[in-house]
């Protein structure tokens, strides 16, 4: 379980979360959804460990990670952008966190991740020469790779469209559901958020707006911004 309490967080003066209260259960698939500037990334990348918090406690399987390090806190993140290096080819990418960490992950693991997300036929290729979603199944078997104990997708379908996207997204489900992952992506689009999803996690101007299934969500709007935001946009 991930627990976050009373975060809180400034840029320049700018409250950017303004107490943020969640809990995460382990496998869960959940959706951070607001509009833009409303500090999704922002969390994102204090849970990563990636941005400091100016207060409030992170407990992840009863233990304060809250003052750890990234690299001590074993979560990873997919960049909305990859970033992916473009002088090495698929292959090279992929094992970049874990070259030479037999003790992290086998060869058979990572063949098995290879087989999983259908990457063999690109491995020798140059990033350049790979579409947006091949890409986006380079860094995520690279993330993967090096066994996240928290999967974070910063808008992991934003630069996808149509078939990829939905061939992505059930990519993404299976992936948490076959690792035992709990995965948590940030989106601005409401759609994607209530369709891959356990929870949708609803942020309003740094406060949680509503915290809940997709179905509460749709038909027991706990707010007017809910109900605005979501139906808006369906
Ligand atoms: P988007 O959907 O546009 O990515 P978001 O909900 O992810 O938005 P954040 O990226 O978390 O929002 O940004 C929230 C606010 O914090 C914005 O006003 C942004 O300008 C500000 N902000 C984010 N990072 C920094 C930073 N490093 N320095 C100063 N201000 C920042």
């Amino acid at each position: 379980m991930l627990v976050l309490k009373k975060i809180r967080k400034q840029f320049d003066g700018k409250v950017v979360l303004n107490g943020i209260d969640v809990e995460i259960a382990n496998g869960e698939i959940v959706s951070m959804l607001g509009p833009s500037g409303s500090g999704k990334t922002t969390l994102l990348n204090i849970i990563l460990g990636l941005t400091s918090m100016d207060s409030g406690t992170i407990i992840f399987n009863d233990k304060d990670i809250s003052k750890l390090s990234m690299k001590e806190r074993g979560f990873n993140i997919v960049f909305q952008d990859y970033a992916l290096f473009p002088n090495l080819n698929a292959y090279k990418n992929i094992i970049y966190g874990v070259k030479n960490r037999p003790d992290l992950i086998s060869k058979e693991e990572l063949d098995g991740l290879i087989d999983f997300l259908e990457l063999e036929p690109h491995l020798s290729k140059q990033i350049s020469q790979l579409s947006g979603g091949q890409k986006q199944r380079v860094a995520l078997a690279r993330t993967l790779a090096t066994k996240p104990k928290i999967l974070l997708l910063d808008e992991p379908l934003s630069a996808l469209d149509g078939v990829i996207k939905e061939t992505i997204k059930d990519r993404i489900k299976a992936i948490t559901r076959e690792y035992h992952l709990t995965t948590i992506i940030v989106t601005h689009d409401p759609e994607e958020a209530l369709t891959m999803s356990d929870k949708v996690l609803i942020i309003d101007q740094g406060k949680v707006s509503q915290f809940g299934t997709p179905n509460q969500v749709i038909h027991q709007p706990q707010n007017n911004f809910v109900e605005e935001f979501i139906l808006r946009q369906l």
